[in-house]
């Protein structure tokens, strides 16, 4: 059995089966025979069941967010939050398969057309922090194109992906097309990437994991597509609006805990108004309300583990420039105070390294092209924020940055209908928006000779 531990009290909430190598291979069997009848059903009907999916979601939705928030340790605002776009992500889709469109191409003696086609089964392997919204983001896209599912969700985090199961059954989802097995990565996870019957992997967690799942899939050439992991920079220039900039700071890297792959974990600060944004920076970070996850007010909840805590206070030593520290509960649970750092070496690894954990590095820097060089000078790309007051220097900029995901004077990145994904060592391939759906089907190109 998997223990479920519950952060916020480091009591156990729930005990699940675990599963084997043997459960991945029954669940990609079931998975292998209902897909035929899945990938044939009627485009509308297929949307109707995607419709019912989401309705189902929306009316769950209170449930599957205190499930969440206890098994994740995420404030609740943000588990309703994320169940809200859980269910907005199926009708988005549900839009998907009457819109697979094809091309007609202009060739010598007949007709080309191009079709889009499902991959088979597609093993969809999630990580512990945002467990079925991530869930979500592939789920959709590949069941709307006519895909059936197995879905592997991090042993620290199993409840809401079973659930899901359950909901997408009682919803009219055909037997055999959702499939979830809980289990361990490097057993439950491996034999999926391992398997021959599987057409594609789709994959969020760390880089290091990705690497090997990248390398594993070659040997089947399995389609794979990574999210990976982040040091996300929030540039702000002298002529921003620094109260903005600097009371939005905060949440845009201890949301989650800090536990989020988009975490603008490296804050680039212009020399010029240093004094004047730390000290904003100070008043929003006192600010942030740390403690229970099933209160309404709580904007921030522990981490996940004792392990992560461990991780986290390892970038936390005696060498760390540490300028703010937050608040945090005592007594049980794997709490962690909202930490800033200045001014960081961007040499070092409080600058290098994701510590996913609520800690910021705050790098000062002379001039735009220093800012560029330096938001740059990472292996990742995922995501980063842009604050200035100037149109052409934040499209120069944002054009100049190497990631996925910008957002200009504002620090959100995701959203249903805008594609997200990673540049560099980020990963590959997009979620969300209409490029998803590219990374569910493959590009058939049919000939028809039409002259005699
Ligand atoms: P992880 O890589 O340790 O685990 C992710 C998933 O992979 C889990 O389900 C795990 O069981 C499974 N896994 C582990 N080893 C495996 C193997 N050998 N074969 C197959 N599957 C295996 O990551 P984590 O600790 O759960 O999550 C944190 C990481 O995820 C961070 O680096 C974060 O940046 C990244 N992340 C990225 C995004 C994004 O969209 N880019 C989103 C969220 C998290």
């Amino acid at each position: 059995m998997i223990e479920v531990i519950e952060p916020a009290t480091e009591e156990v909430l729930a005990e699940v089966p675990r599963a084997g190598a043997d459960d991945v291979d029954a669940a990609v069997s079931r998975a292998r025979e209902a897909f035929p009848a899945w990938r044939a059903i009627a485009p509308a009907e297929r949307a109707a069941r995607l419709h019912s999916l989401a309705d189902a979601l929306a009316a769950g939705q209170e449930e599957l967010a205190r499930l969440e928030a206890r098994n994740a340790g995420k404030p609740i605002c943000d588990a309703r939050g994320e169940m809200d776009m859980v269910a907005a992500t199926f009708r988005y889709y549900a839009g998907a398969p009457e819109r697979l469109l094809g091309e007609t191409i202009p060739v010598a003696g007949g007709q080309a057309l191009t079709v889009r086609e499902p991959l088979g089964v597609v093993g969809l392997i999630v990580p512990w922090n945002f467990p079925l919204l991530i869930a979500s983001w592939k789920l959709a896209p590949a069941l709307a194109a006519g895909n059936t599912v197995v879905l592997k969700p991090a042993e620290l985090t199993p409840l809401t992906a079973l659930k899901f199961e359950q909901i997408a059954a009682a919803a009219g989802i055909p037997d055999g097309v959702v499939n979830v097995v809980a289990g361990p990565g490097s057993v439950v996870g491996q034999r999926l990437v391992e398997h021959p019957d599987v057409a594609k992997i789709a994959f969020t967690g760390s880089t290091e994991v990705g690497r090997s799942i990248a390398a594993a899939a070659a040997q089947t050439i399995k389609r794979v597509t990574l999210e990976l992991g982040g040091k996300s920079p929030n540039l702000v220039f002298g002529d921003a609006d620094l109260e903005a900039a600097a009371s939005s700071a905060p949440m845009a890297v201890f949301g989650n805990a800090g536990q989020d792959c988009c975490a603008r974990s490296r804050i680039l600060v212009q020399e010029s108004v240093l004094d004047q944004f730390m000290s904003l920076l100070e008043h929003a970070v006192a600010s942030v309300r740390v403690g229970d996850p099933l209160q309404d007010d709580t904007q921030m909840g522990p981490l996940i583990s004792e392990g992560r805590r461990e991780a986290v206070a390892s970038f936390v030593n005696g060498d760390a420039p540490i300028a703010i520290r937050g608040h945090a509960p005592e007594g049980p649970g794997y709490w962690f105070p909202p930490t800033v750092l200045c001014p960081v070496d961007p040499a070092s690894r409080l600058a290098r390294e994701e510590i996913f954990g609520p800690v910021a590095a705050v790098i000062p820097f002379s001039d735009e092209e220093e800012a560029i060089r330096l938001a740059n000078d990472t292996i990742y790309g995922l995501s980063g924020s842009i604050w200035t007051r100037d149109g052409a220097r934040a499209l120069r900029v944002a054009r100049a940055i190497d990631t996925g995901v910008l957002s200009i004077n504002s620090n959100t990145s995701v959203r249903v209908a805008t594609p997200f994904g990673g540049f560099k060592q980020s990963g590959y391939g997009r979620e969300l928006g209409p490029h998803a759906l590219d990374a569910y089907t493959e590009v058939k190109s049919i000939y028809y000779a039409t002259d005699g």
